[in-house]
């Protein structure tokens, strides 16, 4: 499974904590974060990630255009909502797009914890299927 992962700044040693806890399922998918978060993250865990622009410089709109292609599966976001964002807009358009595409979306801790026990029960393997129906649709020329 593709996840992505963003902090704002005051939630990045949240996300730093969380991920430290569940380097172990974490480390079985593909990473994708922002440019601070990845950075902070594989810092601490050296879980492999790939790092997007940080989000004010367009990251939050990278991870949107991967979920709009259908190439990510989860997104883990844990939002400042006390704090004023330059990317504001950024930010509604991600979690907009999340919605628009039924993506599961963990905005904060408690969310976050059962997504990811959800992930590793298998819960997501839907996920999986989608892909394959859209790669035989593909081969079928459809
Ligand atoms: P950052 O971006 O990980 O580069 O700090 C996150 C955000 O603010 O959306």
């Amino acid at each position: 499974m593709k996840i992505a992962l963003i902090a704002h700044d005051k939630k990045k040693n949240d996300i730093v904590q969380f991920s430290t806890a569940y380097k172990s399922i974490l480390e079985e998918h593909e990473l994708y974060a922002t440019g601070t978060t990845g950075l902070r993250i594989t810092e601490a865990t050296g879980l492999k990630i790939t790092r997007c622009q940080s989000g004010p410089l367009g990251g939050d709109q990278e991870i949107g255009a991967m979920i709009a292609r259908n190439e990510m599966d989860t997104v883990i976001f844990f939002r400042d909502p006390l704090t004023a964002q330059p990317h504001e807009p950024d930010v509604s358009a991600l979690i907009r797009l999340c919605d628009v595409y039924a993506i599961p979306l963990a905005t904060n801790m408690g969310t976050a914890e059962i997504l990811i026990h959800g992930l590793d029960r298998g819960d997501l393997k839907w996920r999986k299927v989608l892909h394959q129906r859209r790669e035989e649709e593909a081969d079928e020329g459809r």
